[in-house]
């Protein structure tokens, strides 16, 4: 008998003006799988060192990891879950599923991507056999999840950095329910609210408060998994909502009291999650007051963890302008840059326009005269805790374009801007930095707050931007905090 585990895994967002495909989950299958995940500090490399320790022996389905955009292409959504359903039907005697996914992943015709998969394990497995689930803190949870899922485990931490913890926690009620140990029961609440996540760091503030209760209800026996679920906002579908499930073992009455107590907690607390954005004129002036730096400006609207394509110039045009006195390094997608650039070689100097391509409603490409300095395959290895540490990327072939003193890391494709690596992998170390730009609400925290003299959150537009109001949303059930703001609720 033999366990399998899976991991697919990608954040929507319905707003981008970019689709997803296939190749962008670079999706491997079988043992390729574990060879990607095995000694990671992943989801999966938690189920891995759970297994092991009990000489128990994993089955790998798949690994797929893809950056945030828009819904997944049909075709390539059916082709992605065929290919799931088929491998984990080719294991013989299974003895449930451990499986890693984000929680708010969408496709076209499909704003469940997780219940849909969830669905497709249960035909294949049946009714019976334990399905653990680990979720992102940002999942948007359903009732087709709940309704498949043995047990749901998501993140405690934001940024994120306990997916190896939260890949082991599942594991082991993955094993305890085998045993006859544990018989989860699950609880939920979904909350009609949705929450800035500028101000969502688990580390002090109202999350913080949240999380210390549900790992004192863990940490007690109380539940085996209690997970607060602050949902990424910009989907525009209709059963978006934060959400609060609880598993215990077998004690249906004690899930849903401590389910109801810390959504109520949690809308209590709503207020304290808004976020005061600082004007880009402004950060940049306050960051060259101070002496020394990296000073970090976090471009949120245009987060490549949230959804957007990484294109924004709203910071780059004042950064240009600015009297910079040191380096200053910021992230840009753009394949059109890229291709003019890298033929032009090391060295060159040229003017062009750039930026502003993808998100044309919110941004526009600025013209930049200047020297191309680097031009690289752009593979690079995550380093700090947090998303895929140790597992190499690739953003495309990818240029290090200088005008003045600003460095411009411009790629073909996105990538994750929170860990310094991404800059120090082409040269530009953050620590030498006077500004460093990141295009993150949070997750860049993990990595940058060790290093940086001062961090300002910028107020730019974009499609992951934190004013909710101005976003375009439709299907989105109403009444929800904060666009309806006078909404009342009790869990
Ligand atoms: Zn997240």
């Amino acid at each position: 008998m033999r366990v399998p585990i899976a991991s697919m895994m990608q954040e929507s967002n319905t707003f981008s003006p970019v689709m997803t495909r296939y190749e962008d989950f670079n999706p491997v299958f079988g043992p390729a799988a574990l060879e990607r995940h095995q000694g990671r500090l992943t989801e999966m490399g938690g189920f891995l060192a759970v297994l092991e320790a009990a000489g128990k022996s994993a089955a790998p389905i798949c690994a797929a990891w893809s950056i945030t955009a828009n819904r997944l292409v049909r075709r390539d959504f059916e082709r992605l879950a065929d290919e799931f359903a088929s491998h984990l039907a080719a294991i013989p005697d299974p003895e449930g599923l451990l499986l890693s996914m984000h929680g708010a992943q969408t496709a076209e015709g499909e704003d469940d991507v997780e219940g849909h998969i969830l669905k497709r394990a249960r035909a294949v497995l049946g009714p019976d056999l334990p399905i653990v689930m680990t979720l992102d803190l940002h999942a948007n949870i359903t009732r087709t999840m709940v309704e498949n899922a043995t047990a749901i485990c998501g993140y405690h931490t934001y940024p994120h950095v306990d997916m190896f913890e939260i890949g082991q926690k599942a594991a082991r009620i993955l094993l305890r329910t085998l045993e006859g140990k544990s018989r989860p029961t699950m609880a939920w609440r979904k909350l009609p609210l949705i929450v800035n996540a500028e101000n969502q760091q688990t580390a002090h503030g109202p999350a913080q408060r949240l999380f210390a209760h549900a790992e004192e209800l863990e940490r007690t026996g109380a539940a085996e998994a209690v997970s607060i679920f602050p949902v990424q906002p910009w989907m525009d579908i209709e059963e978006m909502g934060s959400a609060v499930v609880v598993v215990t073992n077998g004690d249906s009455a004690a899930a849903d009291e401590h389910a109801r107590t810390i959504a109520q907690q949690f809308w209590d607390t709503r207020r304290e999650f808004e976020v005061e954005l600082t004007p880009v004129k402004e950060a940049i002036r306050l960051a060259l007051e101070m002496e020394g730096g990296p000073v970090v400006l976090a471009e949120s609207s245009d987060s490549t963890g949230s959804g957007s394509p990484g294109d924004s110039t709203g910071v780059l045009k004042d950064l240009l302008k600015a009297p910079l006195t040191g380096p200053a390094a910021i992230f840009l997608v753009d394949p059109d840059a890229v291709r003019i650039l890298a033929a032009a070689g090391p060295g060159a100097t040229t003017t062009l326009s750039m930026g502003g391509k993808y998100d044309t409603v919110n941004s526009a490409p600025v013209f930049v005269t200047g020297r191309v300095r680097m031009v690289s395959d752009g593979r690079w290895t995550p380093r700090v805790r947090g998303y895929n540490p140790g597992i190499e990327t690739c953003m495309g072939t990818s240029v290090v374009f200088e005008s003045g003193m600003v460095r411009i890391l411009i790629a073909e494709r996105s990538t994750m801007t929170v860990d310094p690596e991404l800059f120090r992998s082409h040269g530009l170390d953050p620590c030498y930095m006077k500004i460093v730009v990141v295009k993150s609400p949070n997750g860049f925290r993990a990595g940058y707050e060790p290093i940086a003299k001062r961090i300002f959150v910028v107020d730019t537009p974009g499609v992951s931007s934190a004013n909710f109001a101005a976003m375009p949303f439709h299907r989105v059930k109403r009444p929800i905090y904060p666009l309806d703001r006078d909404l009342s609720y009790r869990a």
